[in-house]
């Protein structure tokens, strides 16, 4: 890495970068992203349904308004979105930077089942990480997704957003006595989960599986409304939003930190928060964090589906899972059939064959009858070992942050991703939690 004097040097150049190739940045688009195609690679295969809804865009900047910022929020998700908005209200001069429009990454293919629940079972994460963290991760997930609700309600985002219920169905992976266990364990760090066995959830939910949890705290919503309607709030009380600018190298120097861009302009700013979703720059990459392809689909609208489905979010413990769920104007809105790589979502073969699928595993379980999708659509997502997002200051970095998540509720979590910047402010020099310590930076 080039030291960060000569980088310095020449951002005092008008911040102009006389040769892009000196400090990587035409290197930097070509291979400094663990997706393997070249910058703003192409994302999911086939229209999300919310790109096809009102609201899906926000005004955006082409370019920054000055050179010198004191926070930049790499990443226009909803991950960007909640962090440049908790950062409001501080004094501080914050820019948010895109490669593509804002919310056209992951935040757009989401099916935003928002739930607190993650994907390794509490039980089972107390063995790996031990139980007073992992009570502590599934506390603060519940929290997070309570406080994302009051956040969407104080602010008045129109995003169709709807607490819900969960079901969780025994399958391969937990059978009856492993999701007792699990009801058992969340009841014992006070999240309410009831157990449900066959002949319950037959006579409720008319689902024939050995049993299932019942939990609250869940919601649902449009993410890409939800997304733009906490920009449009930011924005207003001053954060910059510049769409297709792409930052291609960062480097932290005394209370500085040099973000280099692929219009050849340098940014300088006190503190560089990375929430790019999935994709890092390969000097902010943990090799622990995979890329899986995974499929969604979403029928007409006022499709016939039972009553109960509009107040409930549904999966179940198997790998792959499939999981489902309803939206304001009677879609049922179905995931899963995911593939480990990056590469398989982009097969177009696969996107019939896919669908198929999951239209018949959701009628051999719930009887519905979803005829042909109106849209489905297929695309990447990160995955850790101990399912835990990567929050935390880069490695041997202080001024440098990355939110790299795998929910999007935990953005707003208290004391966990979110730096604590003040304008002025010494970093933290501490990494801002972690879970797992097999993981660099990781946890919550
Ligand atoms: C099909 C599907 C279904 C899903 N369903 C759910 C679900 O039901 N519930 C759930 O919790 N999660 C779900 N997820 C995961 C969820 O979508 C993501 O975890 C979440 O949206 C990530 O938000 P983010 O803001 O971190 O990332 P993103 O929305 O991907 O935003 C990151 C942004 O950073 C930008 N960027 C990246 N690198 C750079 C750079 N170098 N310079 C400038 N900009 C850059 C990208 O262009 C992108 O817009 C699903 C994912 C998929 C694919």
């Amino acid at each position: 890495m080039e030291p960060f004097t000569v980088v310095m040097r020449k951002f005092a150049n008008n911040g102009v970068i006389a040769d892009p190739s000196e400090i990587g940045v035409r290197q930097a688009r070509r291979r400094r992203f663990t997706h393997p195609s070249a910058a703003a690679p192409p994302r999911a295969h086939a229209q999300p349904l919310w790109l096809a809804k009102p609201r899906a865009s926000i005004v955006t900047r082409k370019v920054p308004s000055s050179d010198r910022f004191d926070v930049i929020v790499v990443g226009a998700g909803i991950g960007g979105a909640l962090m440049a908005h908790s950062l409001c209200g501080k004094g501080l001069r914050i820019l948010t930077i895109d490669r593509r429009h804002p919310v056209r990454g992951s935040s757009a293919e989401s099916t935003a089942m928002i739930q607190h629940e993650i994907d390794v079972p509490l039980h089972r994460l107390a063995r790996t990480i031990g139980h007073e963290k992992a009570s502590r991760v599934w506390r603060r997930s519940a929290g997070a997704v309570e406080e994302l609700e009051s956040l969407i309600r104080d602010l008045g985002i129109n995003c169709e957003f709807q607490s819900r219920h969960t079901l969780f169905l025994s399958g391969q992976e937990l059978g009856t006595r492993a999701l007792k266990r699990e009801a058992q364990a969340r009841q014992e760090v006070g999240i309410l989960a009831d157990y449900l066995d066959r002949a319950a959830l037959l006579e409720r939910y008319g689902i024939n599986r050995s049993g299932a949890i019942n939990s609250a705290i869940s919601a649902s919503s449009n993410p890409v409304q939800m997304t733009t309607g906490i920009f449009r709030v930011a924005r207003r009380q001053g954060v910059e939003v510049v769409g297709g600018l792409e930052v291609t190298d960062v480097r932290e120097g005394g209370d500085n930190v040099i973000v280099a861009t692929d219009q050849g302009k340098m940014i300088e700013a006190a503190h560089v928060i990375f929430c790019s979703g999935y994709e890092f720059l390969e000097c902010l990459r943990n090799p622990r964090h995979k890329l899986m392809s995974t499929w969604a689909l979403a029928s007409k609208p006022r499709l016939k589906r039972p009553d109960w489905l509009d107040k409930y979010l549904v999966w179940e413990a198997s790998d792959p899972y499939l999981y489902f769920r309803s939206t304001s104007d009677g879609r049922v809105i179905v995931g899963g059939e995911d593939e480990k790589g990056e590469a398989a979502y982009l097969d177009p073969t696969k996107i019939e064959h896919k669908t198929a699928v999951l239209v018949e595993k959701l009628a051999d379980l719930t009887g519905i009858s979803l005829g042909k999708p109106d849209f489905s659509w297929s695309a990447a997502f990160g995955v850790t070992p101990d399912g835990l997002p990567m929050i935390g200051t880069a490695p041997g970095m202080s001024r440098i942050f990355v939110n790299g998540i795998w929910r999007e509720w935990h953005y707003v979590c208290k004391n966990c991703g979110r730096p604590d910047i003040r304008r002025g402010s010494r970093p933290p020099g501490r990494r801002l939690g972690s879970v797992s310590p097999s993981v660099a930076w990781n946890g919550c």
